[in-house]
């Protein structure tokens, strides 16, 4: 070998030994380890909404959950188990099955580790967990929290007026709405017609309507009425 050409060869070697090393995915202890940190950053940005009633009916509904002072449609799940809802999602669940499927779909992410799964690195983490996961793992957490739904006696079909709502606005990408693609498979997945009977909505969901009503003019534009 000529001696530019070594030189050129080596230079390059220096020049690739340089290159940060590619950030490598959280394993789940990690992301366990993490959680705390993460749960910190995301409060500091939308606190916990003070309202007492209004936490006592989410925790009837999901135990452990957070209520948070979020006017967007957000909702995200932790590995550690915390689930933070925001109130702006709340106020656009139509039905108590359109809640109770949010909150089952970041628990599924939560029980199929999807942070560790998606070989997500740590600084991207908070990015993943509010603006949602790759679209593979996001139908897997779905068909899971469907089929969750439907063991609690809920019809996950009534559950897809949130979806047609989240598609008209077809606002900023949650963990609950990549695009108004995606939300047409999940619309699709719940099915239109439900096979259980309609149950009576609980107290707790009856109180958080109460205080974050779902407007009119998206329920109505919704249901093309
Ligand atoms: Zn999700």
């Amino acid at each position: 070998m000529s001696l530019p050409r070594r030189s050129l060869l080596l230079a390059g070697l220096v020049a690739a030994c340089q290159l940060p090393p590619a950030e490598p995915g959280l394993t789940q202890a990690d992301a366990l380890a993490l959680s705390p940190g993460w749960r910190a950053q995301l409060l500091a940005a939308t606190p916990v909404y003070q309202n007492p009633s209004a936490a006592a009916a989410l925790q009837a509904l999901a135990p452990g959950a957070l209520l948070l002072d979020d006017p967007r449609p957000q909702l995200w799940a932790l590995p550690d188990g915390t689930i933070g809802v925001a109130r702006g999602l709340i106020r656009l669940a139509d039905t108590e099955e359109a809640l109770l499927m949010a909150l089952a779909h970041g628990a599924a992410h939560i029980r199929l580790e999807h942070v560790a799964r998606a070989n997500t690195p740590a600084t991207n983490a908070l990015a993943v967990l509010t603006t949602g996961y790759p679209a593979a793992l996001e139908a897997e957490a779905e068909i899971e929290a469907i089929a969750d739904l439907r063991t609690r006696g809920f019809d996950a079909a009534r559950a897809a007026g949130l979806q047609r709502i989240l598609a008209a606005l077809d606002g900023s990408a949650s963990c609950l709405y990549l695009d108004r693609a995606e939300a047409a498979r999940r619309h699709a997945r719940y099915g239109t017609t439900a096979t259980l009977p309609p149950r009576a909505a609980s107290a707790a969901f009856l109180t958080l309507k109460r205080l974050f009503p779902t407007p009119r003019a998206i329920q109505s534009g919704i249901r093309g009425d």
